[in-house]
């Protein structure tokens, strides 16, 4: 058996074109959503990701800021900018590009985004509406994830989810979310006894752990979904992810690759929250749904 192919180019290509027509729908009412990232010191990694959301807002008619600051800038410095935009009303998403410098405390940095400006998600306030099933904006790899599954037409109510990983911005929303759409949700992490034997038992396996290859096919169910999140940089400097995607495909019954795979949908759902928060801003004789 090989596994259908889950490919987050093309999924992320169609939910874009999804919120440009809303994106467009704002903007001829005179508001275009607006996202400014706030980036710290001159990390690489982190430059690549912010050119590419910036050039992605532009695709999606979404209007987008860059802030940048020295790796030595004070945490008040960056703090007073945020507030700044916070009132600014151009801006309806902030977005701050983790890793911070060591010197910066991210809660609190993150903590003074306005709640219903904080497209990225992480504010203890979002997410403790994700705890409570109330959810504000979802992190946007998870709900990167649950939307690959949507519009896969994976079922997940009643399925067995197993989350190898249990991060902040991965492992612990992802396996909320699954959980609050009626999955049965196990969560793995470094401490887990006997991986495969948890692995080997999910109708959806998602991995974000962060090393190449953990998960191989004999940890996978016949016609079980992978998800994989991981991205991992190889000594030839090719990406790959932490499923063994070569033997794991001839076993899975769908899977994702990397690249291709969940990374185009995680700056995707960024844009999407951006295009809420919008929303959410208007008054409600604008006619949007502010449910
Ligand atoms: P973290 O390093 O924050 O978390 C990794 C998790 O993996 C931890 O919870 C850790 O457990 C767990 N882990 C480590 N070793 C094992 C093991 N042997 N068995 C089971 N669990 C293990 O990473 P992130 O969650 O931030 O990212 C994970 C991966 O996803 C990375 O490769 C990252 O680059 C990628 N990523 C991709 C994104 C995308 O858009 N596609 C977005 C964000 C991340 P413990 O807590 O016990 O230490």
């Amino acid at each position: 058996m090989s596994a259908k192919i889950m490919d987050g180019n093309a999924l992320a290509k169609e939910v874009r074109a999804e919120w440009k027509v809303r994106a467009e729908r704002l903007t001829k009412k005179g508001v275009q959503p607006g996202l400014a990232v706030v980036i710290v010191g001159d990390n690489p990694a982190s430059s690549i990701y912010v050119r590419n959301k910036a050039k992605a807002c532009s695709e999606t008619g979404i209007y987008s800021e860059v802030h940048e600051f020295p790796e030595n800038v004070s945490q008040d410095e960056v703090m007073r900018r945020i507030r700044e935009l916070n009132n600014n009303p151009r801006i309806h998403g902030i977005l701050v590009q983790l890793p911070l410098p060591p010197h910066l405390e991210s809660s609190k940095v993150i903590a003074s985004i306005a709640v219903e400006k904080d497209a990225d998600g992480f504010h203890l306030y979002n997410v403790g509406a994700l705890v409570t099933g109330n959810t504000v904006f979802p992190p946007c790899t998870p709900y990167g994830v649950m939307k690959m599954l949507e519009k896969c037409g994976i079922p997940v109510e009643g399925q067995h989810a197993v989350v190898v990983g249990r991060s902040n911005i991965v492992g612990k929303p992802m396996a909320l979310m699954l959980l609050q759409k009626g999955a049965t949700v196990t969560i793995c992490t470094s401490k887990t006894r006997e991986l495969a034997e948890h692995t080997r038992r999910a109708d959806i396996l998602v991995v974000a752990v962060g090393k190449p290859h953990i998960i191989n096919a004999s940890m996978v169910k016949a016609g079980a979904t992978v998800i994989d999140v991981g991205i991992n940089r190889m000594p030839d400097g090719k990406l790959t992810g932490d499923v063994d995607f070569e033997s794991v495909k001839e076993k899975a019954g769908h899977v994702t690759p990397v690249p291709g795979g969940v990374g185009p949908m995680t700056i995707t759902m960024l844009l999407g929250n951006t295009i809420e928060a919008a929303e959410r801003a208007q008054p409600p004789e604008h006619g949007f749904n502010h449910n």
